[in-house]
């Protein structure tokens, strides 16, 4: 089974998500590093942010051949972005021609206030994430669920949203893993 989480930057998904690996053994894919590691093999990048500036055709094939990789995987958690928030307005993280390769069962969201992923983001100096305010956070937060509910149309796959609550990650790594460990 393959499955998809994602949630806002700070909401608590790679913390979530190591709880997950742990106590269940599932491998966790990042899809901007296996993007990232194409990249490199292919000699086209030397670091992560250089991929930003590659063409836009060229940063799609990577998009593409990524999902690729990740549809020959099985038993796997795609760690990923429902949506990307850009200067020219919300980027699907999983267009058509991605959402096809992943052939995902599951799409999870994680979520929480937008005041406690505010606080999360301030207290965590091991990452340096942009600015935003409250409520670019809320619409964020409402943007995926409406990007979620097109690719569950698209694909037949549910939709599940987990609350990932103030100090019991270990509580959403469960609802996690009662979800993905259906099948
Ligand atoms: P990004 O998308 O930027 O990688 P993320 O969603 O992976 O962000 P984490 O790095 O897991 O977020 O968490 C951000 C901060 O919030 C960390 O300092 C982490 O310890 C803290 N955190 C995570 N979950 C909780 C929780 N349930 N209660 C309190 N703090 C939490
Ligand atoms: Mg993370």
């Amino acid at each position: 089974m393959r499955s998809v989480i994602t949630g806002v930057a700070g909401v608590g998904k790679t913390t979530v998500l190591d709880i997950v690996s742990k106590q269940t053994g599932i491998r966790i894919v990042n899809y901007g590093t296996l993007m990232f590691e194409l990249a490199k093999k292919r000699g086209l990048v030397e670091n992560r942010d250089q991929m930003r500036k590659l063409s836009r055709e060229i940063q799609i094939d990577l998009q593409k051949n990524a999902g690729t990789e990740i549809g020959k995987m099985d038993n796997v958690i795609v760690d990923t972005h429902m949506s990307i928030k850009t200067p020219f307005g919300y980027l699907p993280g999983l267009p058509e021609w991605v959402l096809r390769e992943i052939n995902a069962s599951v799409y999870i969201i994680i979520e929480a206030p937008p005041d406690l992923i505010l606080k999360r983001r301030q207290n965590d100096p091991t990452r340096s994430r942009d600015e935003d305010s409250l409520e670019s956070i809320r619409e964020h937060q409402e943007i995926n669920r409406a990007f979620a509910a097109a690719y569950s149309i698209f694909s037949g796959a549910t939709v599940k949203i987990i609350t990932n609550e103030e100090g019991k990650p270990d509580k959403a790594a469960q609802d996690i893993i009662k979800v993905i460990a259906v099948d």
